[in-house]
């Protein structure tokens, strides 16, 4: 007998777990499956996302439900649209030699109407987001009033929401007999407070010590100063060529901001949050599963419910204001049995971060050092040379040998080799030799326009800031202008930069050079009828730019500017193209990509505009999604409405 058949499982829920090739139940189904099946009992179950719980309610779930009843006899809550359709797909795949058994999935962002529908043909277990289901109920869409299970999955994580209200009202709408299972990471007072209320005598049961770490994932800070954090990420992303991470970031425009900055360093970058639309999330996590991209950079609500396996890392960019998400986030790495590693950036002021959080997870950190430049060369050059090993060659190849012999056959094996390897290296070198090292040099003096960790330019002065009288009331923002004024004014991909749109004017920046040409062109220039007028402001605004368009004093000098791109990683691709998320047609990976990710940026690139924000960290306004966030439908041109 295997251990899922000594749970008291049923054959055909046996077969669907052999057919999923899970060996052995985990320790939350261990513990839970069993009393679940045999007590008709309400339970608290603190166990993390990673840890088996969706099996763990729902074997017993299946079991008990009758699948000849076609009432709705089960109702399981989750906090975000991804999760409800996870455990919607995994309970599918539980109960698929089950006969007759019906799951719908009910969340906000898709037809009310379909999924009452789906429900109306007989549903005995629906998985639904709490603001959908209060939606439904309201509307008369649904009824709850004869269920016998109550699943609320990730309980903390739906009351950190702000669902509370919504779950105690779909709660009130269901019979007092049902059973109720709350599945959490950990027990704030909130969720204690819902248990008392709805539940009779809970079973408690708790995987591996209360609030716990997962055993699997290990846990590394790094101390830097907070004005080189991104430089930091940077290069712990390029010690570890193979990351696939989840980057977590405060808020929606850190998220977005270290995603755009990322891209346009050539790494294989993603903003997931919520100000992006369904399906452009949709489009990122399909994505980041399918490794096009190496680092997904996330808020911590739009990463619930994440079920990717093999994340190398999870990044904390910033650490979350409440320190039980920090839980959360870990969790998403060192998942089925894998390990994983959990990383801070950490700057003096937050240290104190750390020992509390050492004391929830009963863990201890290891402070690490940001790996030195050399240290980064070796590594990526380590990589290079088993890549190159390691690679299948494709025969398609043969045909240009002759001609490749011809250029190369002076060559001895070992200059070949030398010069293969600096085809690569020699940019990498060349960045981080004149870079400075960044670890441990946290001196409390931290500037404060840095605090909030998004990357920034540096400010120098020496460029012509203007006043233009178009702004947001034309249907501009900054990056739009930005394309508008580039295209008008026949300028390259960083020759505008410190772009900030008022509603009646805005102000830009050009180099000096460019003053003539801006003065005498713009000024001449209609827009849907009207002059416009542009003139050189008083206000200098900052930024000037050296001719590779990078912030002058930044590469090199002051070690936090550009990680060494890959070939062709400077983007003239971008220029017009107007969105960053290509379909796979026009998607060839990138050329070379010394530190070999595994999944080279695509052409185009992930949250890749005509135009990243390089300039435009002064801008007092986070990018839009619907521009900033590869909407190739995005207008190139103002409209008016
Ligand atoms: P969960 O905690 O429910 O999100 O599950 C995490 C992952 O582990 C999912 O991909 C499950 O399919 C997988 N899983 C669940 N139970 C087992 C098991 N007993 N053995 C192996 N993998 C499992």
């Amino acid at each position: 007998m295997n251990k899922f058949e000594q749970l008291g499982l049923s054959e055909s829920l046996l077969k669907a777990i052999l057919d999923l090739g899970f060996e052995n139940p985990t320790e939350v189904q261990e513990k839970a499956i069993p009393l679940l099946l045999e007590k008709d009992t309400d339970m608290v179950a603190l166990a993390q996302t990673g840890t088996g719980k969706t099996a763990a309610f729902g074997f017993p779930v299946i079991q008990k439900i009758d699948a000849n009843n076609r009432n709705t006899q089960a109702l399981i809550l989750s906090p975000t649209r991804e999760l409800c359709l996870q455990i919607t797909n995994e309970i599918k795949n539980y109960s698929k030699y089950e006969k007759g058994i019906n799951v719908v999935a009910v969340y906000g962002g898709a037809s009310i109407t379909d999924q009452a529908r789906e429900i109306k043909r007989g549903a005995q277990i629906i998985v639904a987001t709490p603001g959908r289901m209060q939606d439904m109920i309201n509307r008369g869409l649904v009824n709850i009033s004869q269920i016998n299970f109550c699943i609320l999955d990730e309980a903390d994580e739906m009351l950190n929401m702000g669902f509370y209200e919504d779950i105690v009202n779909i709660l009130s709408t269901t019979p007092d007999e049902k059973n109720t299972w709350l599945f959490s990471a950990t027990m704030p007072a909130e969720v204690a407070r819902i248990g008392k209320q709805f539940m009779k005598d809970p079973i408690e049961i708790t995987v591996g010590a209360k609030n716990s770490g997962s055993a699997t994932v290990s846990h590394e800070f790094y101390l830097v100063n907070a004005r080189d954090r991104y430089e930091a990420l940077k290069r712990l992303a390029d010690a570890n060529p193979d990351i696939f991470s989840v980057v977590f970031c405060r808020t929606k425009r850190d998220t977005q901001a270290v995603a755009e900055k990322l891209v346009e360093d050539g790494y294989s970058a993603a903003a997931l949050h919520g100000d992006l639309s369904q399906a452009q999330r949709d489009g990122v996590m399909k994505s980041f599963r399918g490794r096009q991209i190496q680092m997904l950079v996330a808020t911590d609500v739009a990463a619930r419910g994440i079920d990717v396996d093999n994340i190398t890392h999870v990044v904390n960019y910033q650490l979350p204001d409440e320190i039980e998400t920090y839980n959360h986030r870990s969790g998403r790495t060192g998942r089925a049995g894998k390990l994983g590693t959990s990383i801070v950036i950490v700057t003096k002021s937050e240290l104190r971060k750390i020992s509390s959080i050492e004391r929830i997870i009963k863990q201890k950190f290891e402070e690490k050092t940001i790996p030195s430049g050399i240290e980064i060369c070796e590594i990526q050059l380590l990589h290079l040379a088993n890549k190159i090993k390691d690679v299948e060659v494709d025969h398609e190849i043969d045909n240009y040998l002759p001609a490749i012999n011809n250029v190369l056959e002076a060559l001895s094996k070992e200059e070949l080799i030398k010069k293969m390897v600096s085809v690569e290296f020699n940019r990498f070198i060349n960045y981080y030799k004149k870079t400075r090292d960044i670890s441990n040099q946290a001196s409390g003096s931290e500037r404060r326009d840095d605090r909030d960790g998004a990357p920034r330019e540096n400010n120098n002065g020496g460029a012509t800031r203007y006043f233009v009288n178009i702004g947001s009331r034309d249907n501009f923002d900054w990056m739009s202008l930005k394309d508008y004024l580039k295209e008008t004014l026949d300028l390259g991909r960083d020759d505008v930069f410190k772009v900030d749109v008022k509603e009646g004017f805005s102000f830009f920046n050009t180099d000096p050079e460019h003053t003539d040409k801006v003065m005498e062109v713009l000024n001449n220039v209609q827009l849907e009828g009207r002059r416009i007028n542009v003139e050189i402001s008083k206000n200098d605004g900052g930024g000037r730019r050296d001719h590779n368009g990078r912030s002058s004093g930044g590469f090199g000098g002051g070690g936090r500017s550009s990680a060494p791109r890959r070939e062709g990683s400077f983007a003239p691709r971008r220029e017009g193209s107007g969105g960053g998320f290509r379909s796979d047609r026009n998607s060839a990976p990138r050329e070379g990509g010394f530190g070999g990710r595994s999944s080279a940026p695509r052409e185009g690139g992930f949250g890749g505009r005509s135009s990243a924000p390089r300039g435009e960290g002064s801008s007092d306004r986070a990018p839009r999604r619907s521009e900033s966030f590869g909407d190739s439908s995005r207008p190139r041109r103002p409209r008016r409405d």
